[in-house]
C-alpha cells in the first residue's frame, strides 16, 4: 500500500463519516476496521428541528444531563452543527410534514429524529456506497500505531504482522470499552485499542472511571439477552415493576443514570427478579407499539413474549463510555499538556468530554456524524499541510 493521506481506524459512523470527508476533501484514504461496532444500532439522533427547539436549548439540555461533567466547547459544537444535518439528511416526517420525533430521557422537548428507525446502518450503508472504490477499506484488528519522526508519517500494525502501512494523518474512531463487560449491549471487539494506541504516543485521556449503563436491556429470553430496549418508551407509558408487580420509580422521565441507579436499589433490596426488573410496555398504545416501536414487537413475538400484553425482563448494562482521549473542538488528539499531537484525530465514542457523566439517549449518533466529518476534514488538512 501507498503512504495514505489519511488512515481512519474504526467502521462505525464517525469513522465513516471521517473518510467521506477526507474523500471530500481531496485526500487519499485507508479505512482499517474489525467489526461494525455500535453504530449499526443507532437507531435516532439529537437534532433540535422543532418550533420551541433551539441550539441553546439543546446546549442546556446536554450540559445538565451531563452532572458537571462536560467540555462546554464540544457541546457548543455539537449542538451548532447539528443544525446543519437536518439539510443533509431525509429525516422521516409525519403526514403533515412535521418532522417525527421521539423524546429521549433528559431532552426537555422531543429532539431525536431518525431514518425509518434505523438512521445508524442507513447512514453507515450511503457513505460506504458512496464510497465505493474511492476508500481502501481494510479487515483487521490494528494492534499498534507509531510515529516516525524522520519521515512525519504513521506506521500501523495489523494482528502480528510488521507495518502494514502508513499514513500522513491519523483519525482514531474504534468507539468505546465497554464491550469488555460480561453482559453489555455492545460488541466484544469494543475494548478501548484506539485509547491505548493514542496514550503510547502521548496522548491525554479524561473521565476514564466513566461509563454509562443503559437501564433496560434484556435479561431474558436468552436469545434477547444484551439487546436494550429503547427508553423513550417510557415517555409513552412504560413503567417499572418489581418482583411484587409494584410499579417503582416515581420520576420515570429522569435521566439514564437516576433509572439505572433505582434499578440496582430495588434488585439491592431484594425485590429484583433474577438480578432485573419488569419493563412494562402495556401501557403504551398500541398503534405506537405497532409503529414506532414495530422493530422491538417483533424481535420480542419472534422469542415468544407479546409486549403488548407481558413484560420485559430487563437490567442495566454497561452501554456507552463516557470518558476517552481529550480533544478540541479541531478533533486534535491533545497531550496531557494540552498541546495538539501532529497528525492525530479523534472522534465518536473514544472521545470523552462531550456528554460529561451523562448522556442523553441520541446525542452520540449526532456526535458521530458532526464530529467524524471535522476529523476527517481536518486530517485531511493536516496531511496536506
Ligand atoms: C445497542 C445500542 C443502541 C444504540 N442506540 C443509539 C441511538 O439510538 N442513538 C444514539 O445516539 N446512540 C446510540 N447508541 C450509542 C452509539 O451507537 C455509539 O456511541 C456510536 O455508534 C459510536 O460510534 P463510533 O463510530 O464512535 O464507534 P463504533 O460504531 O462502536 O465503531 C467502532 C469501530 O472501531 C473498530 N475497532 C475497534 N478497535 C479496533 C482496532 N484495534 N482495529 C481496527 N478497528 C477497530 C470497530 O470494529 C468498529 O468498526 C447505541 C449503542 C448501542 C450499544
Amino acid at each position: 500500500m501507498e503512504v495514505a493521506d489519511v488512515l481512519v481506524i474504526g467502521g462505525g459512523l464517525a469513522g465513516w463519516r471521517a473518510a467521506e470527508a477526507a474523500v471530500k476533501s481531496g485526500a487519499s484514504v485507508a479505512l482499517v476496521a474489525n467489526g461494525a461496532g455500535n453504530s449499526p444500532d443507532i437507531h435516532a439522533i439529537n437534532v433540535p428541528v422543532r418550533d420551541d427547539d433551539s441550539v441553546e436549548r439543546f446546549v442546556d439540555d446536554t450540559l445538565k444531563s451531563g452532572r458537571g461533567g462536560c467540555d462546554r466547547e464540544l457541546v457548543e459544537v455539537l449542538c451548532r452543527e447539528s443544525v446543519k444535518l437536518a439539510e443533509e439528511f431525509p429525516f422521516d416526517r409525519n403526514p403533515d410534514g412535521s418532522y417525527k420525533l421521539l423524546q429521549p430521557l433528559g431532552c426537555s422537548v422531543p429532539r431525536c429524529v431518525s431514518i425509518d428507525h434505523k438512521i445508524g446502518a442507513w447512514a453507515l450503508a450511503k457513505i460506504r456506497r458512496e464510497l465505493a472504490g474511492k476508500v481502501e477499506a481494510i479487515k483487521g484488528r490494528v494492534t499498534a500505531l507509531s510515529f516516525n519522526s524522520q519521515l512525519s508519517t504513521f506506521s500501523f500494525q495489523l494482528g502480528d504482522d510488521d507495518a502494514a502501512g502508513e499514513a500522513r494523518s491519523v483519525v482514531i474512531a474504534t468507539g468505546g470499552w465497554c464491550g469488555k463487560y460480561e453482559f453489555s449491549d455492545n460488541p466484544p471487539e469494543l475494548r478501548g485499542d484506539g485509547i491505548d494506541m493514542a496514550v503510547k504516543l502521548g496522548a491525554a485521556t479524561r473521565d476514564m472511571d466513566s461509563i454509562q449503563y443503559e437501564p433496560t436491556v434484556a435479561l431474558a429470553p436468552a436469545k434477547l439477552r444484551g439487546i436494550p430496549v429503547i427508553t423513550t418508551m417510557l415517555f409513552e407509558g412504560a413503567t417499572f415493576r418489581n418482583k411484587d408487580g409494584e410499579e417503582f420509580l416515581a420520576d420515570r422521565h429522569a435521566n439514564k443514570d437516576v433509572v439505572s441507579r433505582a434499578i440496582f436499589a430495588e434488585v439491592e433490596a431484594g425485590r429484583g427478579v433474577d438480578g432485573g426488573v419488569w419493563f412494562d410496555a402495556t401501557g403504551v398504545p398500541a398503534e405506537l407499539l405497532d409503529t414506532v416501536y414495530v422493530d422491538t414487537v417483533k424481535r420480542y413475538a419472534a422469542a415468544g413474549v407479546d409486549i403488548h400484553k407481558e413484560p420485559m425482563l430487563v437490567a442495566p448494562a454497561p452501554h456507552t463510555s463516557l470518558g476517552g482521549l481529550v480533544i478540541d473542538a479541531k478533533c486534535r488528539v491533545l497531550r496531557v499538556d494540552g498541546a495538539p499531537i501532529p497528525g492525530l484525530f479523534a472522534a465518536g465514542e473514544v472521545t470523552g468530554g462531550i456528554h460529561g457523566f451523562n448522556r442523553i439517549g441520541g446525542n452520540a449518533g449526532t456526535e458521530t456524524l458532526v464530529f467524524g466529518k471535522m476529523a476527517g476534514e481536518e486530517a485531511a488538512k493536516g496531511a496536506k499541510s
